[in-house]
């Protein structure tokens, strides 16, 4: 095997740091940036890799940003941190996180991570630290983080770094405290292109702990040298993307849209139409999915146990009232309002219609075209404060252009397509279920034609 040569020639090995100064490190940018959970002392040389807490790690505190989990520590790898350690890599900590993967801005937990670009400004969530720690990192690194509508995307977009987001199914979910089901998926950001490609190479393998795991024998890395002929690919725009955006994330789009089209990019106007009803529709199948995903903490198995007394009625009240945060709460009596008897035919099965709807409507865009090119966010990432004044029915508006590629299972890229004062701005590519090469294709070009981005330093 070749690997360690393959490594050097995309992980930029002169600005490695020895395992002391990565530590050193990485407990400078919990102090200042709060982008941990865990920082773990690696105690050899290899490439540096975070995890999500919602993602097992063997012998490393996982709570999935909440309480309820507060002490659990798994006995073993999830399938993706098992992967990516049998080629050498070494895990340096564990991102925060929206509780559970609830939210989009990180501030729905204990450790909420603060902007690199701007201090005042949230991450984006739920994986708002591994975005954090990304932009932060000045030697080789990747993070592995999970998307159900969104959590890649969202906060690689607020941190300018890249997002990958692979097909539902490509990447192995065993060992991750799932959210909802049907629409987890594990995937990566960097700083560079290439860098993700290269691992979800490794990680997309078939696993025979999760029955809906795909794999893929692709190479990414070698789709994104042939990125030149990207050039070539159909572009759709879905003008519902680029309305209702703020006027500084529309520009930064369209410009960078402008600089492919003087390369000769071909872009044509599409309708998305279903994009205002599949918000609504995500809400209630990731809530209900959500709802009976939390049940199995009752303070019995994992995590956090109080003092038994009462029935067991009174003690699981107990546990869960103390152990939950309140956007969790909302979100179990959301989902199970939406699968009860009664309400379940007008809620929960129509959002499957409307689900079956948005991806047979992407379908019909990839008939005729390579990729889809879109805003990630409608804004730039906000202040604390304008967060703080949110109701939570704005909180989820924000999802509003990454929860219809969510749904439809399809892989996307989020990639920093400028900035508007000062603020990152991410651009997504959408390609295909199963396309990813196409994507790694064009990212890689809108990323030669960009240019490198200088990180804020530590
Ligand atoms: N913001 C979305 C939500 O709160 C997406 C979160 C995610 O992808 N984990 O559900």
């Amino acid at each position: 095997m070749t690997e360690g040569l393959h490594f050097r020639e995309v992980f930029n090995f002169e600005n490695m740091l020895d395992p002391e100064e990565i530590y050193e490190f990485c407990l400078k940018a919990q102090e200042k940036y709060r982008c941990f959970v865990t920082v773990v002392k690696p105690e050899e040389r290899g490439i540096p890799f975070t995890a999500k807490d919602c993602i097992c790690t063997k012998g490393v505190l996982t709570a999935a940003g909440s309480k309820i989990l507060q002490n659990y520590v798994p006995p073993f790898d999830a399938t993706c941190v098992k992967l990516l350690k049998e080629k050498g890599f070494v895990l340096i900590g564990k991102t925060t996180m929206d509780e559970f993967g609830f939210g989009s801005f990180n501030v729905n937990t204990e450790i909420i991570p603060k902007n690199p670009w701007d201090t005042s400004r949230v991450c984006g969530g739920s994986s708002g630290g591994a975005a954090c720690f990304t932009a932060l990192a000045n030697f080789p690194h990747i993070a592995l983080a999970e998307s159900t509508g969104g959590s890649i995307s969202c906060p690689a977009s607020f941190c300018g770094v890249v997002g990958v987001t692979p097909t539902y199914g490509l990447v192995s979910r065993y060992g991750l405290i799932d959210y909802a089901n049907s629409l987890d998926k594990i995937g990566i950001m960097s700083r560079r292109v290439e860098e993700a490609a290269t691992v979800l190479s490794i990680i997309a393998k078939k696993d025979e702990r999760d029955s809906t795991s795909v794999g893929s024998d692709k190479d990414y890395l070698e789709a994104c040298k042939n990125y030149e002929k990207a050039i070539e690919f159909k572009i759709a725009l879905p003008k519902e993307y680029f309305e209702n955006v703020d006027k500084d994330v529309k520009n930064t789009v369209e410009d960078a849209i402008k600089k492919l089209e003087n390369k000769g990019m071909e872009f044509t106007e599409v309708s998305l139409s279903m994009t205002e009803y599949a918000l609504a529709a995500y809400y209630i199948i990731a809530t209900a999915e959500a709802s009976t995903n939390l049940a199995k903490f009752c303070g019995m198995r994992y995590g956090l146990e109080l003092e038994i007394q009462g029935n067991f009625r009174e003690y699981f009240s107990k546990v869960r009232t103390a152990g939950f945060g309140e956007e969790a709460k909302r979100r179990i009596l959301l989902g199970t309002y939406a699968r009860m008897s009664g309400y379940r035919e007008h809620l929960y099965l129509k959002a499957l219609k409307v689900r079956r709807k948005v991806i047979d409507e992407f379908k019909k865009v990839f008939e005729n075209f390579d990729a889809i090119i879109a805003p990630v966010m409608p804004i730039l990432p906000p202040k604390f404060e304008e967060v703080k004044d949110l109701s939570p029915l704005q909180h989820y508006m924000a999802d509003v252009l990454t929860v219809p590629v969510n749904l439809a299972g399809l892989p996307h890229i989020s990639i920093p397509a400028g900035f508007a004062k000062g603020l990152p701005v991410g651009m997504h590519i959408i390609v295909d279920h199963f396309c990813e090469e196409k994507a790694f294709m064009l990212a890689k070009l809108w990323e030669e034609i960009r240019g490198e981005i200088k990180y804020p330093s530590l």
